[in-house]
């Protein structure tokens, strides 16, 4: 397992590099079809290289991953692929390229593998813009979705909050900011009442974060800016609450004349709730119990994943079932070796629990 995901992370996948991703999902089809016996479906939407392994006519049970990682192209000259006793780091090695590496061989050690689907996508990291209807497609009708995600330092995701990501675009009218000022709109003033505006659509007590993140305004230090613009990181505990903040971003209005304030973007994810995982996860403590690998921990994470989707599909879903390490998207990130056999047996055993239940 060491040895492939040696070679998962000397593959680098940064999103949105539709090369580097094709060669990486190569890579892991072949390392899937020597362990499985059966070559993945290549779907290729918009550029994009997503994997499909599908036992049987349909998908009872769906193991879900992502190849892309956050980290450029080049990371991995500055911070190659290294072991140091129990530890492994490299790019992507904990987000979550052991999660695949122990997907693959948890399917592997099952002897019958029919209604069990994997499929792993190209653009987790990204926001799914062309893996979400695939994986609603595949994952629709489901009995369990297991997400191969990370853990939280072993303790597995038992809900996410949903994501909403804006873009507030202002635009105002440039004048010589020395000449005559007076005849200018100045965007970035107005840009700042929507700032604070913003921080008042938060509700930290219900979960709802509202994130000012990136902003920008003007051309040059002498001339009132005539554009400004800044992105917003929103999340939400309850669908409820992304409805609400949606209509308030939408109706944002300017108040500084001669300026107008356009929004953008809308809901990305929708929240996975713990009542979408309970049962999976009450199996999970339990089948831990049982194969012996100690009290297994579950929390709640403000980070959405793929299994938001599935979730929203009404299809139990259960995530954090990857590596054993920490530091996702963090330099340094790392993973616990021994922990990827007990992690893949421990999804080995969950598969099989989940292919006992009555069809949905
Ligand atoms: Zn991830």
């Amino acid at each position: 397992m060491v040895r492939q995901l040696a070679d998962l992370v000397s593959a680098e996948s940064p999103s949105g590099d539709a090369w580097a991703i094709a060669h990486c999902a190569d890579l892991l089809a072949a390392m899937g079809t020597e362990l499985l016996g059966v070559e993945p479906e290549r779907r290729v939407v918009d550029d994009q290289t997503h994997l499909l392994w599908r036992f049987g006519p349909r998908v009872d049970v769906l193991l879900l991953g992502h190849l892309d990682t956050v980290w450029p192209l080049g990371t991995l000259a500055e911070w190659p692929f290294s072991t140091d006793g129990d530890i492994a780091t490299g790019p992507g090695a904990f987000d979550m390229k052991a999660g695949l590496v122990q997907g693959l061989h948890a399917l592997s050690v099952l002897d019958d593998l029919d209604g069990v689907g994997f499929l792993v996508t190209a653009d987790e990291e990204v926001g799914s813009t062309s893996s979400r209807a695939l994986i609603e497609d595949v994952a629709a009708g489901a009995r369990a979705t297991l997400v191969l995600e990370p853990s939280a330092g072993g303790a597995l995701k038992t809900a996410r909050k949903g994501v909403s990501v804006y873009r507030v675009d202002v635009r105002g009218r440039a004048a010589h900011a020395g000449l005559e000022p007076e005849k200018g709109a100045n965007a970035l003033i107005e840009l700042a009442h929507q700032v604070l505006r913003l921080e008042g659509l938060a509700r930290p007590h219900a979960g709802t974060t509202v994130t000012p993140t990136v902003a920008a305004a003007g051309t040059t230090t002498n001339t009132v800016p005539a554009a400004a613009h800044v992105d917003v990181d929103v999340r939400v505990a309850d669908g409820a609450e992304q409805q609400r903040v949606d209509v308030a971003m939408r109706a944002l209005s300017p108040t500084v004349p001669g300026t107008a304030v356009d929004v953008s973007g809308g809901p990305n994810r929708p929240p996975l709730p713990a009542a979408s995982s309970a049962r999976l996860a009450a199996r999970a403590v339990a089948l831990a119990a049982e194969l012996g690998l100690g009290p297994l921990a579950t929390c709640e994470v403000g980070g959405g994943s793929d299994g938001n989707f599935t979730a929203a599909l009404g299809v139990p879903t259960l995530d954090g079932l990857g590596a054993v390490g920490n530091g996702a998207h963090a330099r340094g990130e790392h993973v616990v070796v021994p922990a990827m056999a007990e992690r893949a047996a421990l999804v080995a055993a969950l598969v099989d629990d989940v292919r006992g239940w009555p069809g949905r």
